[in-house]
């Protein structure tokens, strides 16, 4: 081996890059921030540095960690570990690039893949023949571009390059903080938690809201699927969940609100409530026509009159989108055990006209709702937070 390793690890933003340059350099700071945070949460030490429209965490004291740490911060779009070399010519390149990449080519099909951004004498063609030759002479079984076992990357950038061999997808998207501040009616089953999750990939700040039916087991696996998303996916933010006991209000709507809407009820209940909590806009995990309480028609009774924005992420998706995303966020064993335990009884269809609605919604609109417990997700343990809840 030529005892060469990677020495640092590459992040490339996406969406970032083609924004203004006030708006940039704005976001780039958060993602760096957000970047720092994820690496002391998984102990990875190391230097950020932002440059030429990229992010580069120097001798990383893991290099596994530091790209496991970049791949939960949102506006990152792809991780390289990669070897820096500084070099005078062409020659000197490949003949640094030559050192890097021939024990790990040897007897393999393989492929040079150069580029390259500044004034040189030489062109990426260049680079991807020379160094493909000198692979050659060095042990590598044959080039193929179309089916190569192995692809050797150069990057090079003024008299800097950059050789890698792997590229790992990051989530994409803003970084947290770019956009405000979005509470999520949070039941802990698939679909508002991949709503979460879409919110925050666009960069806002989300908070979330459960509302307690009465079903401490749902209860429970709510806060396991927010704290999850608390220690993996919201770093550069001080995420927060909001438990409301809403058991009293069930009862009053279960006996006062005729059957075919109180679904719709409860639904307008929680909006309303949360709507009082605190944030720029409100969310929910409905997608269009999964169930009757989710049809366009539904949609508007239930956030007619709230004033703030109800986002709704997964309008547009299908179930089978959801939970395949659900696996990507690593929730999906605990969101399906949500679905599993809380198996609420099909609700009928309303049918009747708006005015009908707001009739029975008028029977229990002042309701008294006790005020929310807020937990702070990330200064406590699961086993703390549940302790904590009487759970
Ligand atoms: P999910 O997979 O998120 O549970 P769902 O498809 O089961 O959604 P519903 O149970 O009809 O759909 O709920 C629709 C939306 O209402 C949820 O996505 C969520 O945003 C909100 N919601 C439902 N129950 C609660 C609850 N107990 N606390 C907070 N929000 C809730
Ligand atoms: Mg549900």
């Amino acid at each position: 081996m030529s005892g060469l390793n990677p020495n640092t690890v590459l992040v490339r933003y996406g969406e970032i890059g083609v924004k203004g340059l006030r708006t940039r350099r704005r976001m780039e700071g958060l993602l760096v921030r957000a970047l720092r945070e994820a690496m002391d949460h998984f102990g990875v030490k190391g230097d950020i540095e932002v440059s030429d429209g990229r992010v580069f965490i120097w001798d990383p004291s893991s290099i596994e960690g530091a790209v496991r740490a970049s791949t939960r911060v949102f506006g990152v779009k792809s991780v390289s570990p990669a070897y820096a070399i500084d070099f005078s010519d062409l020659e000197d390149l490949v003949r640094k690039a030559e050192e890097f990449f021939a024990d790990r080519v040897k007897g393999r099909v393989f492929r040079v893949r150069a580029r390259r951004a500044g004034v040189h004498s030489f062109t990426s063609k260049d680079v991807e023949r020379l160094l493909g030759s000198k692979l050659l002479e060095a042990g590598a079984l044959k080039v193929d571009l179309e089916n190569a076992e192995y692809t050797a990357y150069v990057e090079v950038r003024g008299s800097r390059a950059y050789l890698f061999d792997t590229i790992i997808e990051g989530p994409g998207g803003l970084p947290l903080g770019s956009e405000g501040l979005v509470l999520v009616l949070f039941s802990g089953g698939f679909d508002s938690t991949v709503a979460s999750w879409r919110l925050m990939r666009r960069g806002c700040t989300v908070n979330l809201v459960h509302y307690d039916l009465g079903f401490p087991e749902t209860v429970r696996v709510a806060v396991e699927v927010a704290k999850y998303i608390a220690d993996n996916w919201s770093f550069g933010h001080n995420i927060k969940l909001y438990i409301v006991n809403f058991k009293g209000v069930a009862r009053i709507v279960n006996g006062l609100v005729s059957p075919p809407y109180r679904t719709l009820v409860m639904r307008r209940l929680m909006l309303e409530h949360a709507e009082n909590i605190g944030a720029e806009a409100l969310a929910t995990g409905e997608s269009i026509g999964q169930v009757a309480s989710q049809t366009i028609r539904s949609l508007y009774l239930i956030s007619r009159g709230i004033r703030i924005p109800v986002l709704r992420p997964l309008s547009g998706s299908d179930k089978d989108e959801i939970v395949k995303e659900s696996m990507r966020i690593g929730t999906y064993e605990l969101n399906k055990k949500q679905v599993e335990v809380c198996g609420l009884a099909a609700t009928p269809t309303p049918r009747g006209s708006p005015d009908a609605f707001e009739r029975e919604y008028d029977k229990v609109a002042d309701v008294v709702v006790p005020d929310p417990v807020e937990v702070d997700l990330k200064s406590k343990s699961l086993d703390e937070i549940l302790r904590s809840l009487g759970l």
